[in-house]
This record gives structure tokens, C-alpha cells and sequence, in this order.
């Protein structure tokens, strides 16, 4: 993944460091020349859903082995480490958001603009 306006390189480490310090509206920013990115909604939600079958598997994990309080919590443990770790990969970057939210948000917000002229 690379920044459109400077072609910096966003690494793993930056990317890692962007998600979990994201804004409430998924914004990043270019470590470089600071250009705003959106966190694609559209893979927020697959991430989500990776998620989901990962704790139901989990579950019906737990279920079966008979996994006593210690171990669930190490197992809740590990997996909120591989969570946190795997995101990064999930994720993509765009330039406009994308998520249905958003969309009627600035729609409403064009309206506005071109009310005022
Ligand atoms: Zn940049």
C-alpha cells in the first residue's frame, strides 16, 4: 500500500500503529504528507466477520475440551493478540469513505453547499 500524493510506503509497523490509533470516523493520516485516508468500511466489515467466526469457533472449541476459567482467559487472550496483529492485514485504505454512512453524509453535506450558493 502506498500514499497516492508522496508514494510513501505504508509498512506493517505504520499501518499496525494507524489502525488502533484511527479517529472515531476512520481517518489516517500520511506519516509523510499528512493526506487524510479512510479505513475501507467494506473491509471493516469482512474484518468484522472474520472475527465472528473465529470467537464461534472458539466457542465450540471451548465447549468441547471442557477449558477451565485460566484457560479461557489465556485463549481470549491469545486470540485479542492475534486480532490485534492480523488487522493490519484485513484492512484497506481509501482515499473518499466508503461505507453507506458516509456516503448519505456527504451527500447531505453537498446539499448543504450548494444551498448556500
Ligand atoms: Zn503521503
Amino acid at each position: 500500500m502506498k500514499c497516492n500524493v508522496c508514494n510513501h510506503h505504508f509498512s506493517y509497523g505504520e499501518k499496525l500503529k494507524l489502525v488502533w490509533r484511527m479517529t472515531f470516523n476512520n481517518e489516517i493520516q500520511c506519516p509523510d504528507c499528512k493526506k487524510t485516508y479512510y479505513i475501507s468500511q467494506k473491509s471493516l466489515s469482512v474484518s468484522y466477520l472474520i472475527l465472528l467466526a473465529a470467537q464461534f469457533i472458539l466457542l465450540m472449541t471451548i465447549n468441547l475440551l471442557d477449558v477451565s476459567v485460566g484457560g479461557l482467559f489465556l485463549i481470549t487472550a491469545l486470540m485479542l493478540v492475534i486480532i490485534v496483529f492480523t488487522f493490519p492485514f484485513l484492512i484497506k485504505i481509501v482515499n473518499e469513505p466508503d461505507g453507506l454512512l458516509e456516503r448519505q453524509f456527504q451527500e447531505m453535506e453537498n446539499k448543504k453547499k450548494m444551498g448556500q450558493r
